[in-house]
């Protein structure tokens, strides 16, 4: 196969399938906590600035990874639950290669007012549009049915 080719087997690759242990629980961390108990309550991403180089996180972080420096609980923003898509793709197969029932598309999303992306779902009728630069907002679980998870983000539109 050359890169020109278009690939659409995933199986075709070098690799086997089968089990392997991976015994370990990741927690979300002080941070991490904070983060999703206000995806529970509110309809905003919380953020924190780095009080030296300025830098936004989202998800929020404890220390900026670039000055490695302490961001202060007063440092923490609320910034909205929207972004700009930089770049997308449109899955027709899932990861064992069976058709899904409608293409989905996958996109890496610039968060507004921070420096920080997240890949997300878009949900759009056409998903041949070209989607660089789309402003898109996400989409989240009615706050009754929140769990405090990534999953309270259905999508993005
Ligand atoms: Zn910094």
């Amino acid at each position: 196969m050359t890169f020109l080719e278009k690939q659409s087997d995933p199986t075709s690759f070098m690799h086997w399938r089968g089990d392997m242990q991976a015994d370990y629980l990741y927690t979300n961390g002080v941070a991490g906590n904070r983060f999703f108990a206000h995806l529970k309550k509110k309809d905003t991403f919380l953020a924190s600035r780095c009080p030296q180089c300025k830098k936004v996180f989202m998800p929020p972080r404890m220390f900026c990874e670039d000055c490695f420096c302490d961001i202060p609980d007063k440092a923490w923003i609320e910034v909205p639950a929207r972004g700009t898509v930089r770049v997308w793709t449109v899955a027709t197969i899932n990861a064992h290669g069976k058709k899904l029932k409608e293409p989905k598309v996958i996109a890496l999303i610039d968060i507004d007012k921070t420096d920080s992306a997240m890949l997300g779902i878009i949900k759009t009728k056409n998903p041949d549009k070209d989607l660089f630069g789309q402003k898109v907002k996400a989409v989240l679980r009615p706050k009754k049915k929140r769990e405090g998870t990534l999953k309270d983000i259905l999508y993005f539109e």
